[in-house]
């Protein structure tokens, strides 16, 4: 038997061998609560930005170009580049001392989010007002989009060759657009009574676009033909070329501070583009690394990763056989840079929500403020579709993100058999290379207000810095 311990001696075993979450707020000094708020300025300009992941690739690409990186296709010299892919995916690359052989070093992020996309032929009247079908991309709670603003963005593609870019809504004085919900005076039975998943048909989100006919009570499909007649006159398009459109409906409206501290930051789009941001200014910021550094933007996480500019598509294998060959090496070393390589799959977390503990393991669960989140594996069930990250991978992020003095946390989302999600990890995973998911936990993930915090969203991009720069590998 050992003596017992005294207060002070249990103190310190308790500091030394539990595991105690730090709250970033706690943690920060004035000068990195400063550099939190100047970084929540930027990634809010962002959100604004790019609601869509065509604006996502524009406005990283501009940033890219004005940081000094060069077109790949364009073969200029420079160890700064970027390789864009149909507007929709982009790769920001900075080359590192060492041979692409050697490993790179990943961030691989996606730029889609949830929204409802036009159908081909959208427009029509019924009881005298115009409204546009949709068909909603990735996972939504449909309810959420009812009776609240929303902004149409995309593009249409005419048969004279031109691309006509809209973005209405967003701008002071713009109109805004809604899908109309039923008075509760009149829901009891088609909706109240109903299960949530059944009550709200993804048929009836439609968006009601205007309400002024053309011509005389006569005129046939005159309020349908007055929208197309003002199509045509803003913008010089026939209904047919909605066929060859890709027109999305967003929250309108930018993102704003939340809260009266000002801590968190509400908005659209913030799965993924919280991590998108980090990744993007992390490596902007990257400069001569050791191993070469990636910033990957996907699209179509959100349905699943399908699709030529999805992590399932032949993107990087590609992009790094463009690297070899610009550095005069054989492409066929593909493989065996991508299996000596170290990645993170930089997508959200769910943080607790206090309101429903129930769908939470506390102790395993990400709480805001408490830094970047560290997903050792996803899926749902029994593991199923998951990427399950190694240990020692784990031991390597560990001990730098403690050295650079990254605030993170270890996650997962919701209880074992509660529900779950994928990300890009296992895609890229099966590729070789070491991968896991890492990045900002959110509340009210997939709605139109997603909500992060501004500690968070500063340590996930403080993680991904330190991820491209440390030494190992
Ligand atoms: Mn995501
Ligand atoms: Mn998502």
């Amino acid at each position: 038997m050992t003596a017992p311990l005294d207060k002070e001696s249990l103190e310190e075993l308790r500091k030394r061998l539990l595991v105690t979450p730090k709250l970033v707020w706690d943690q920060a000094d004035d000068t990195e609560r400063a550099a939190m708020t100047a970084y929540a300025e930027r990634y809010k300009q962002f959100l604004n930005r790019a609601k869509t992941e065509r604006e996502a690739v524009k406005e990283i690409e501009r940033q890219a170009q004005a940081a000094g990186f060069v077109d790949l296709a364009r073969q200029e010299p420079g160890t700064r580049v970027f390789y864009s892919y149909k507007g929709k995916t982009i790769a920001l690359v900075v080359e590192g001392r060492r041979p692409l052989s050697d490993g790179i070093r990943l961030v691989a992020a996606h730029i889609d989010s949830p929204r409802l996309d036009l159908k081909q032929n959208p427009v029509y009247e019924d009881t005298d007002l115009v409204f546009l079908k949709t068909h909603y991309y990735g996972g939504i709670k449909k309810y959420q989009w009812l009776a609240r603003p929303l902004a149409l963005h995309g593009v249409v593609l005419t048969l004279d060759g031109r691309t006509v870019e809209l973005r209405v809504g967003e701008e002071p004085g713009d109109p805004v657009f809604t899908v109309v919900d039923l008075p509760p005076h009149l829901g009891r039975k088609v909706q109240m009574e109903k299960k949530v998943s059944e009550a709200f048909e993804g048929e009836k989100l439609n968006v009601l676009v205007g309400s002024l006919p053309l011509g005389d009570p006569d005129t046939k499909e005159r309020f349908k033909l007055a929208f197309l007649k003002f199509l045509e006159d803003q913008y010089g398009i026939i209904e047919e070329d909605l066929v060859s459109a890709e027109m999305e409906v967003v929250p309108a409206g930018p993102a704003v501070d939340l809260g009266w501290d000002r801590s968190l930051v509400g908005g659209y789009g913030q799965d993924d583009r919280s991590c998108a941001y980090a990744a993007l200014e992390a490596v902007l910021e990257t400069r001569d690394p050791e191993h070469t550094c990636l910033a990957l933007f996907y699209d179509k996480e959100e349905i699943g990763s399908d699709g030529n500019t999805s992590a399932k598509s032949c993107l990087l294998e590609e992009l790094v056989e463009q690297l070899l060959e610009r550095q005069g090496q054989s492409p066929l070393l593909r493989r065996r840079v991508l299996m000596a390589s170290r990645a993170i799959s930089a997508d959200v977390s769910g943080g607790i929500d206090p309101d429903y503990p129930e769908v939470h393991e506390k102790r395993n669960a990400a709480k805001l403020g408490y830094g970047v989140c560290l997903t050792k594996f996803t899926g749902h069930g029994g593991k199923y579709a998951a990427n399950d990250a190694h240990a020692e991978y784990l031991v390597w992020l560990r001990r730098i993100f403690n050295e650079a003095g990254v605030l993170w946390q270890a996650s997962h989302l919701g209880k074992v058999d509660e529900g779950g999600g994928g990300t890009i990890a296992k895609y890229l995973a099966v590729h070789g290379l070491e991968i896991i998911d890492c990045g900002t936990p959110l509340l009210s993930m997939h709605s139109p207000l997603e909500v992060a915090s501004k500690a968070d969203l500063y340590m996930t991009y403080k993680a991904y810095k330190t991820f491209f720069t440390a030494p190992g590998g």
